[in-house]
């Protein structure tokens, strides 16, 4: 494996060795839930961490760990962990981080089961979240305070055709002396690398793109290796003594590794958010046509949403790949491979229309999920966004009004075909 290799080789060959045991030459699913020691030596160095290896798969194994190198390649990081689900992966980000009567600031554009994630459920561990426009730098500035512990958004975010200024956000977050987490499940590391972009951390659902065909569940969390955790006493998790290891210090100790031996050797240990290597193998299968597939779900969308801006029956279509779009300036300059594959619009005829225009798709899925090679819809107000409160939605992107479409890699004219008809069923 060559670090110089190129972003599609990698994601074929980072962290696919053939296997030394067998010449495997695809990644075995090493169907195991432990691993047979060497001696009472070795055990105890491994559960020191004075040595790198396997003891038991809620830590490590072999298939997620090929997978882990495989996403940190992607990404340009210094080390990747990966667990059950997308919303696992946001809870393990935030863990080392957080503590009792600490806060984050989270962008008001994002995945509806965040906004409920951060608003509610995470209140029980003593955290909480503050919603901000990330378009109002100033806001943002003055949101932070002596508590704040990181700054969350999406960089292409799920549904609103907003795109973030990832450098701008970025510098915020240097001048407090915190990390920014990107979730960059909607543009994955073809279209957007939000580590070269001055992001700490990188969190992903891998359920969509990065599997990229609907099968399994799975996020991960992948770290720069360029944060600074001593810089200041923020961070005790990573730089003060851990007693549950003996007093080791994980920044001291392990450098640029540290978050991400915290996050597997306290995160996983403890939260259990563990993912499994079946779903690490469908999710290295995924991988291997990430850019194949992002470059043909982006050529889709354009013309899909080209095509919906100009039909009379279409009121309106947010998208930034769109010249029409206010983020179009941005995408460009910022995320030049395309502004992603999923986008809202509305339909003459508002709610009503939405409702019979999901109900006469044939081609399109009617499905709560996106990043899959079918074509999806959904209407996300009264569905992926319903906890939301109308301002909420207003906020997030996902208005009472609109239709949000998952482009997927079918032939184009199939997909405009089945719009068109559907829009004639709706608007008769
Ligand atoms: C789906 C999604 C999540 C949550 O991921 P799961 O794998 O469903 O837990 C988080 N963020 C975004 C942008 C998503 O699309």
């Amino acid at each position: 494996m060559s670090d110089d290799w190129h972003f599609d080789t990698q994601a074929i060959h980072a962290g696919a060795a053939p296997d030394p045991a067998t010449g495997a030459r695809q990644v075995p699913i090493y169907q195991t839930t432990a691993y047979q020691f060497k001696d009472a030596d070795h055990a105890a160095r491994l559960f020191n961490l004075q040595e790198v290896g396997y003891i038991y798969s809620r830590l490590t194994n072999p298939t997620v760990q090929a997978l882990q190198t495989r996403l940190a390649a992607l990404e340009g990081g210094a080390g990747a962990v990966a667990c059950s689900s997308g919303h696992a992966a946001q809870i393990m980000a935030l863990f080392p981080l957080m503590g009792p009567g600490r806060n984050l600031i989270a962008s008001t554009r994002l995945y509806g089961g965040t906004v409920t994630q951060f608003s509610q459920t995470i209140r029980r561990f003593g955290w909480s979240a503050k919603f901000v426009d990330l378009d109002d730098l100033d806001a943002l500035r003055e949101a932070i305070d002596d508590d704040t512990r990181a700054i969350f958004c999406e960089s292409i975010s799920n549904p609103g055709g907003y795109v973030t200024d990832l450098p701008a956000v970025a510098e915020v977050a240097d001048a407090a002396g915190i990390p920014l987490i990107v979730d960059n499940t909607l543009a994955t590391p073809v279209l957007c690398r939000p580590l070269e972009m001055g992001a700490t951390l990188v969190v992903h659902s891998l359920t969509k793109y990065l599997t990229g065909n609907g099968t399994v569940m799975g996020g991960a969390v992948i770290d720069s290796g360029k944060f600074d955790w001593s810089a200041s006493d923020k961070f005790p998790s990573l730089s003060a003594e851990e007693p549950a290891y003996h007093g080791l210090k994980f920044h001291e100790t392990f450098g640029p590794a540290a978050f991400t031996f915290h996050s597997i050797a306290i995160g996983l240990r403890d939260l259990g958010m563990t993912l499994n290597p079946q779903a690490a193998h469908y999710t290295l299968m995924g991988t291997e046509t990430l850019g194949l597939r992002m470059q043909r779900h982006v050529e889709n969308a354009v013309k899909v949403a080209e095509w919906l801006e100009a039909d009379p029956r279409v009121t309106e279509v947010s998208y930034a790949g769109l010249k029409s779009s206010p983020y179009n300036d941005r995408a460009q300059r910022l995320y030049p491979r395309g502004a992603g594959a999923i986008f809202n619009f509305k339909v003459k005829g508002g709610y009503e229309a939405c409702v019979k225009l999901i109900g006469a798709l044939k081609l399109f899925s009617h499905v709560a999920n996106l990043g899959d090679t079918r074509s999806l819809a959904i209407h996300s107000a009264s569905t992926t966004h319903r906890q939301l409160t109308p301002e909420q939605l207003e906020a997030a992107g996902a208005p009472l009004d609109a239709v949000r479409l998952s482009i997927g890699i079918e032939n184009v004219e199939d997909i405009i075909a089945d719009l068109d008809q559907a829009l004639s069923t709706a608007t008769a």
